[in-house]
């Protein structure tokens, strides 16, 4: 069966491809010259599953996509105290470069914007570290990660550092109220170079589903990092994470998300996936144009929006079972993109060697549009497999009896006899 979810993914690419407003990231030189066509998506799965479509094996740099991830990797190593005591954790609603500190304590208002991500930098690898040794235990953190020996990217790098004043104004700034005590130099070196760490849209869905799965790598099973360590990371990101506008962000898109000046977009829905995008062109906040729509496309017609999702505990594939002609796929619980994803996984794991197969929905508690619309289009291409297949819902959990190519779904003995 061709994957339905890259189908999907594709989907929404197509519907952005054309779209060309926004404009690359001018102020590093390296980033100028970019490319500005590439386009892609993945995503990876609480199971480890990446679908992943478009121009997904091209790297690009992280950028502020590694704020929350050097954030973990701090919080991991110093402990959540230590960390808040540097470096608050409240939306500013100012631009990620802004020159500010909180005004009482002195301190970054949160990771998110360069203040803070510069002193939660400076966390890692304890004070006294050199910038080589600091970065080199960053880059191993972000690679245990990813599941893959990453680099950084020492053209970006040199090219950001020649036009780096303003985040020297910020370690300047940070080093006269002694919430750093490197010089300004080798803290935005470090800084920079973290940016400056090379990724793939898979490498940043596998990563943000490390985060989205409480710290435990989908694809390795390495526990990097504690569950409490995850949760602050999402919860900042979710607040501050898209920058002045975060607030907006969380209410339309309602996934917590980071965005870097090189174009990529990284998401994490808490239990479920990773998320990532790039394309290139920013808007005037610094967040790729055609990666936001993507993701607004994704949390609609997907429901993925944080707040409307649908209860579900454990798997949604009960058990399949095969009784002479017929295959049976048990569902249960609540039956939304993860949830049907998890059955479509199924099906195609499933060595189907009956010609029927059924889907038994009797114990499906919920669904969402997306939920139904998947269980039925992986009904239907098993059909185009050549087996003839039906649903048992008596309740009605998955909608209208038809196929979205229009012929009815079988719901009695009779009905499938006729395919
Ligand atoms: N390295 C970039 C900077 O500090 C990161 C900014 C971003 O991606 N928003 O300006």
């Amino acid at each position: 069966m061709d994957s339905l979810v890259e189908d999907y993914l594709n989907d929404i690419l197509d519907r952005v491809r054309d779209e060309d407003d926004g404009a690359v990231a001018d102020y590093i030189p390296e980033l100028a010259k970019a490319d500005a066509t590439p386009l892609a998506l993945a995503m990876c799965t609480n199971q480890g599953w990446i679908y992943s479509v478009g121009d997904d094996e091209r790297e690009f740099t992280m950028q502020s996509i590694s704020k929350p991830f050097a954030y973990a990797a701090a919080l991991q190593d110093c402990g959540v105290e230590k960390v808040i005591e540097t470096v608050g954790m409240e939306p500013s609603g100012e631009a990620f470069n802004e020159l500010s500190l909180d005004g009482k304590t002195h301190r970054p208002v949160n990771p998110m914007i360069n203040a803070g991500a510069i002193a939660v930098n400076q966390l890692i690898n304890g004070e006294d570290s050199s910038v080589d040794d600091r970065v080199e235990v960053i880059v191993d953190y972000f690679s245990r990660l990813a599941g893959r020996q990453l680099t950084v990217d020492e053209n970006v790098t040199e090219s950001e550092t020649g036009t780096a004043d303003r985040n020297l104004a910020l370690a300047h700034m940070l080093r006269s109220y002694d919430v750093i005590v490197d010089s300004a130099e080798d803290a935005v070196a470090s800084y920079t170079r973290q940016c400056a760490i090379r990724v793939t849209v898979k490498d940043l869905a596998v990563m943000g589903a490390t985060l989205a799965l409480g710290g435990v790598q989908p694809l390795t099973g390495e526990r990097i990092l504690e569950p409490l360590v995850c949760r602050q990371v999402q919860a900042v990101m979710a607040s501050a994470g898209m920058y002045d506008g975060a607030g907006k962000w969380m209410a339309s898109v309602g996934i917590p998300a980071k965005s870097g000046v090189a174009g990529g977009l990284m998401g994490t829905l808490p239990g479920q996936l990773g998320i990532a995008t790039f394309s290139p062109r920013l808007d005037e906040s610094g967040n790729s144009v055609r990666g936001a729509k993507i993701f607004r496309a994704l949390s609609e017609d997907m429901g993925l929006h944080l707040m409307s999702a649908v209860t579900r505990k454990g798997s949604s594939v009960r058990g399949i079972r095969t009784r002479g002609r017929t295959t049976v796929f048990r569902l249960q619980g609540g039956l939304d993109f993860s949830g049907a994803e998890e059955f479509l996984t199924a099906a195609e794991n499933q060595d189907i060697t009956t010609p029927r197969v059924i889907i038994d929905a009797r114990r499906v508690t919920e669904s969402n549009p997306v939920g139904r619309r998947m269980v039925k289009e992986g009904l239907r291409r098993i059909r185009e497999n050549g087996k003839k297949v039906a649903v048992v819902d008596p309740n009605n959990v998955l909608g209208k009896r038809r196929f979205e190519d229009g012929t009815r779904v079988a719901t009695t003995a009779a009905e499938i006899d006729e395919q």
